[in-house]
């Protein structure tokens, strides 16, 4: 049969959560594709994709671009490899969706068309994460921009199966178990800018996690905790969560004030549990956001419970085994008032850094957290990626959100906000236009 091995790389930012994926002129000749045929990829398990062509930079580097849920579909990594084949797809009479485990989601009365509407065309295969992409106007769904995963329980027929008009499309609230380590969705690509930063903790986290047996070859300790530091809102938090989800290891969160304000004792209980828990459920990647408001400088600390928490912190650093299997991810705004105890070897020992973006990582920026909104043809995401210097993600998003609120305000006189149901072809002319964004941007 006729079929090609590719290495993974990341999708390109708009193209994440459409079920494509991008492959060089060369590949589709030989694979006898063009683009919009239906391929199947083969990693550890088999999934499908619909064939877009890649951007010429990408030519000749044998490589296929897929995005984050196509990655966890087909159970591979960037730089892994998969087989490439042709695939047919049977067009869907029955398509079952249903959130993940640890998700709870409501859906509205038009959900399952606007569902359908989204997918229609898309190969799904059962068992696969069918991302859905949330906008403003959508009753069910939280942030635009953000896709939900929902996973396909069941098709008929089986196998590679395309949406099509005439496909039944249920959705079903309860949650899927076995499905839980989604990590709320969040994928490489959900993240601008930052490349070098995403290639150096995929190095310290995602490589140990994955492969110790590299680590014990070469005699060297992998990294046990790792810290990101820089202004807030550049995607610290983020990151952690995109590493967590890529390598499906368990995510634990703790949040470095509100573990301070307990009662005598809770503080490092709560600490020692997480841990764990962690070890229990590993590999895992406990994140800690704000090391420095639990660990600041010693000679700082007034308060007899950080001195504590502190103490406990580094406990379970150290006994944590050196197998890469548990490894802790903290975050800080300020590095220089971390205590230097958790900076030492086998603790904290590596670093990086998170800057603000530049006007390339703002555009890419843009470009997320646009992904869900319908923008009129006037938007240049490139001008407003110059307009925006100094802005962070957090501040893109807000941004973006803003201008997205700001066309809503124009459309709501045409809304009956006493009907149920807006109608869809109300919903199917909204879009976000340049002037909303100036307006955001002008507050
Ligand atoms: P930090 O942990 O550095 O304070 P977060 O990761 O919590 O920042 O970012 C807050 C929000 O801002 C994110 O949920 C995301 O929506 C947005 N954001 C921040 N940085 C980025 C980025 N580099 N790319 C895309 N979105 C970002």
């Amino acid at each position: 049969m006729n079929e090609v091995q590719l290495e993974v790389a990341k999708a390109y930012p708009n193209d994440s959560g459409r079920g494509i994926a991008r492959l060089d002129p060369d590949t589709l000749l030989h694979l006898k594709l063009s683009p919009g045929d239906i391929i199947e990829i083969e990693g550890g398990k088999t999934t499908a994709a619909k064939v877009w062509r890649a951007d010429r930079q990408d030519w000749n580097t044998d490589t296929v671009r897929i995005d984050g849920f196509t990655r966890q579909n087909a159970d591979v990594s960037i730089g892994e490899r998969v087989t490439i084949r042709k695939a047919e797809a049977k067009k869907a009479d029955k398509l079952v969706l249903a959130p993940p485990e640890e998700a709870s989601v409501q859906f509205g009365s038009d959900a399952a068309g606007m569902v359908k509407r989204q997918i229609l065309k898309r190969p799904v295969v059962e068992r696969d994460i069918v991302p859905v992409m949330s906008s403003t106007n959508h009753p069910f769904m939280r942030s635009p921009g953000q896709a939900i995963p929902l996973i396909s329980v069941e098709t008929k027929p089986e196998g590679v199966v395309l949406v099509t008009e005439d496909t039944e499309v249920d959705l079903r609230e309860e949650p899927i178990s076995g499905f839980e380590k989604t990590g709320g969705g969040i994928t490489y690509e959900d993240i601008g800018g930052l490349t070098n930063e995403i290639q150096r903790v995929r190095e310290m986290v995602e490589l140990p996690m994955k492969h110790p047996q590299i680590f014990q070859k070469l005699g060297i300790e992998p990294p046990q905790g790792v810290l990101l530091h820089g202004p807030p809102g550049t995607g610290k938090t983020l990151l952690a969560r995109a590493v967590a989800n890529e390598t499906s290891a368990s995510f634990f969160s703790i949040a470095g004030p509100e573990i301070i304000s307990k009662y005598y004792g809770e503080s490092e209980q709560q600490l020692r549990e997480i841990f764990e828990d962690a070890k229990e459920e590993s590999p895992s990647i406990i994140f800690i956001d704000e090391l420095d408001s639990i660990a600041p400088k010693r000679e700082d600390v007034t308060g007899e419970v950080e001195r504590r928490v502190v103490a406990q912190l580094l406990t379970m650093m150290d006994g944590l085994e050196a197998r890469g299997q548990v490894i802790v991810i903290a975050a800080t705004n300020r590095v220089d008032s971390v205590d230097p105890a958790l900076r030492r070897p086998g603790r904290f020992d590596r670093e990086i850094e998170i800057g603000v973006p530049d006007e390339e990582g703002r555009k890419e920026i843009l470009q997320i957290h646009t992904r869900g909104m319908p923008l009129s043809d006037d938007v240049n995401l490139d001008s407003l990626a110059d307009d925006t210097h100094g802005f962070v993600g957090a501040d893109i998003e807000a941004l973006t959100k803003e201008a997205a609120m700001k066309a809503l305000r124009r459309y709501l006189p045409e809304i009956d906000l006493d009907r149920e149901d807006i109608p869809p072809s109300l919903i199917d002319r909204m879009v976000v236009k340049n002037d909303d964004f100036g307006g955001a941007l002008g507050e």
